[in-house]
């Protein structure tokens, strides 16, 4: 069954033919992150506008590097949420129309299903039960994959997202927009104990996080040294920032396999690509008997092969749209 998805949740449009949620046939993406670095972050009016000059061009695109034509086509798969509202409304009414036009079934796809899915088309062998640590720009959680589409939450960030983290800091540092990749060069040779950044322990759930602490730690410490003329070791408050995080989600996804007694655990979302999480989620579940997968850095960000690929299971399960879906900003997994 050949999939044509499409994703425009933030500042990426994207579209890619994916075979049996599996094999992916074609991944055209255009990122738009240069228009938004100059602002120092996505903005939303900008995105929209961007995804729909973009979206024909890349659906054609899909469709040639697949070396398909539409007949091909069996479906049409769309992110629908979360996402910035704007931003999802292009590829979700473009996709309406494909799917209209080409008399095929029309697959909404929740966007962190997406990047979970992403590991099926890195791991073959790979299929729920497992866990999966969703960490990027907009999300963190620990969800429990009990089936391809039977997800639950176990824990997620009470304020800021991961990525978002890792951006702000980034940002009052100076660094390019999206301030993760940047922040890991900036980290590399650094102290991770330079700067003692806060753990937070979270009431209620202790698989729930928090970042926005941290954050302000970080942000603080910067325009103190930079009041008292004090010179920053940068290197080191990367490193430790990285640390910091690391350690709000490494442990909870151990605690949250011992008390599931999951054995599997998958990494998704833009912040996996990270050297610092990745390492520490390596020795984490070595150390605790976990079989641990890590997408490569292409399937981390965002991207229609990964919305393609979960589409295919929502089929299965029988989860289709019609004329009449919507684009939610907020959408539970
Ligand atoms: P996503 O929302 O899944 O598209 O992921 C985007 C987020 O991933 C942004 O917040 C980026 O700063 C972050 N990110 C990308 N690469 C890295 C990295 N190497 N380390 C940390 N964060 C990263
Ligand atoms: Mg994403």
């Amino acid at each position: 069954m050949n999939i044509l998805a499409f994703e425009s949740s933030c500042d990426e449009t994207a579209a890619a033919v994916v075979r049996d949620g599996r094999q992916v046939l074609s991944d055209a993406i255009l990122s738009q992150a240069d228009m938004h670095a100059i602002y120092g972050g996505v903005v939303p009016e900008i995105a929209s506008r961007k995804h729909v000059e973009a979206i024909a061009a890349l659906a054609d695109k899909a469709l040639a590097d697949a070396g398909l034509t539409r007949p091909d086509i069996d479906a049409v798969a769309v992110t629908y949420g979360p996402g910035l509202i704007g931003a999802l409304l292009v590829a979700v009414n473009f996709a309406k129309s494909a799917a209209l036009a080409l008399g095929k079934p029309l697959i909404p796809v929740h966007h962190l299903r997406g990047h979970i899915a992403a590991n099926y088309l890195a791991f073959p062998e790979l299929e729920p039960p497992f866990l999966a640590l969703c960490i990027s720009g907009g999300n963190s959680m620990i969800v429990d994959v009990a089936g391809y589409t039977d997800m639950t939450i176990l824990g997620a960030t009470r304020d800021d997202a991961a990525g978002e983290c890792f951006d702000k800091i980034a940002r009052v540092l100076g660094l390019p927009y999206p301030g993760g990749k940047p922040m890991e060069e900036l980290a590399r040779g650094g102290d991770p104990a330079k700067y003692p950044l806060p753990r937070a322990k979270v009431a209620g759930n202790d698989l729930d996080m928090s970042f926005s602490g941290l954050k302000t730690a970080a942000v603080n410490l910067v325009h103190n040294a930079a009041q008292k003329g004090e010179e920053l070791d940068r290197s080191g408050l990367a490193a430790s920032v990285a640390a910091a995080i690391s350690d709000e989600l490494v442990p909870r996804a151990m605690e949250a396999a011992r008390r599931t007694g999951r054995t599997t655990l998958v990494a998704a979302g833009g912040v996996a690509a990270n050297k610092t999480i990745r390492t520490d989620l390596e020795r984490a579940c070595r150390e605790n008997g976990i079989k641990l997968y890590l997408p490569p850095l292409s399937l981390c960000g965002d991207n229609g092969a990964m919305i393609g690929s979960q589409a295919y299971y929502e089929y299965l399960a029988g989860h289709l749209g019609d004329a009449s879906l919507n684009a939610y900003a907020n959408l539970e997994i």
